[in-house]
């Protein structure tokens, strides 16, 4: 039985007793190999904007700039320290969402304020290069925690707004499918993905592409909290991608997370 990680017999041989032991250590290699992969990453992950921010420190040492090239030189440096900030931003917030054995709070979200909130986010971001629509079908919330659902709705359309080139579309939704389920859905007209890379890409620092990832600098985390999320409340993450056409990333909440707005809201304020 290879769920059974600790086999133990114990058998007569004449006067003395024997104990065999025998320990499947498969799971503990498993999460050991994990656990070294991931602080290897980790440890590409910062070494790069090091790097670069070195580099170009010994450019601005060494080289006679004007004002203006100074300038340049300074936002280049910027963005590889807000690159940094970004990763260890995200490596806090997992490391928490990890740590964190208390189950996600069941207050009332109201999907109002979460979707004004990821509307002004998401505008802010993509600085009119992108069609939005928001669009609520239901009046029922969710319940959950806020903040929570705010960082994984809110990396869902910044993944959406990053990865579709300019005066693409982008549509937030949330509704109750056919079953009460609640969803929260994000469909962009991006490049979409391919379906081998589906099953990986909630795995820390997975990347179809590395250099663009790069590019709209992503940490390779973002799907990785999301999943953490989703998971605190019972939620799926559903994919559907066609390559050339656009995604749709899904969350999808069981029934009883759905607040029935006027009673649950009512007792909620009481
Ligand atoms: P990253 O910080 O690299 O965006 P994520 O964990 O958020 O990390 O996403 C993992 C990978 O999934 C991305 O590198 C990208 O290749 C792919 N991806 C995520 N969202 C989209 C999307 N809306 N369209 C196309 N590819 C996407």
């Amino acid at each position: 039985d290879s769920n059974l990680s600790l086999l133990i017999q114990a058998f007569p041989y004449g006067e003395k007793r024997h104990l065999l032991l025998i320990q499947d250590v498969t799971d503990l290699q498993k999460a050991d190999a994990m656990r070294r992969d991931f602080v290897a990453n980790v440890s590409h992950e910062m070494r790069t904007p090091i790097t670069v921010l070195m580099g170009f420190l010994e450019t601005v040492q060494s080289i006679e700039l004007d004002k203006s090239q100074q300038d340049h030189y300074f936002d280049l440096m910027m963005l590889q320290a807000q690159r940094m900030k970004s990763l260890v931003e995200d490596l806090l917030t997992l490391a928490n969402l990890e740590a964190n054995a208390i189950p996600a709070s069941t207050q009332v979200v109201q999907l109002n304020t979460l979707m004004a909130l990821i509307k002004n986010d998401a505008e802010a971001l993509s600085q009119g290069s992108h069609g939005f629509s928001f669009e609520q079908k239901t009046t029922q919330n969710l319940f959950g925690d806020e903040r929570e659902l705010l960082s994984a709705f809110s990396n869902l359309v910044s993944n959406a707004i990053r990865y579709t080139p300019n005066g693409g579309s982008i549509t937030a939704r949330w509704g109750l499918n056919e079953q009460g389920q609640g969803e929260f859905s994000v469909t962009d007209t991006g490049p979409g993905i391919a379906s081998e890379h589906l099953p990986r890409l909630t795995e820390r620092f997975y990347r179809v592409d590395r250099s663009r990832s790069r590019d709209t600098g992503g940490t390779g985390l973002g799907l990785a909290i999301v999943k953490h999320i989703a998971n605190r409340h019972q939620a799926q993450l559903l994919i559907e991608s066609t390559p050339g056409k656009g995604s749709t990333f899904t969350l999808r909440f069981p029934k009883d997370r759905v607040a029935n707005t006027e009673t649950d809201l009512f007792s909620a304020i009481q």
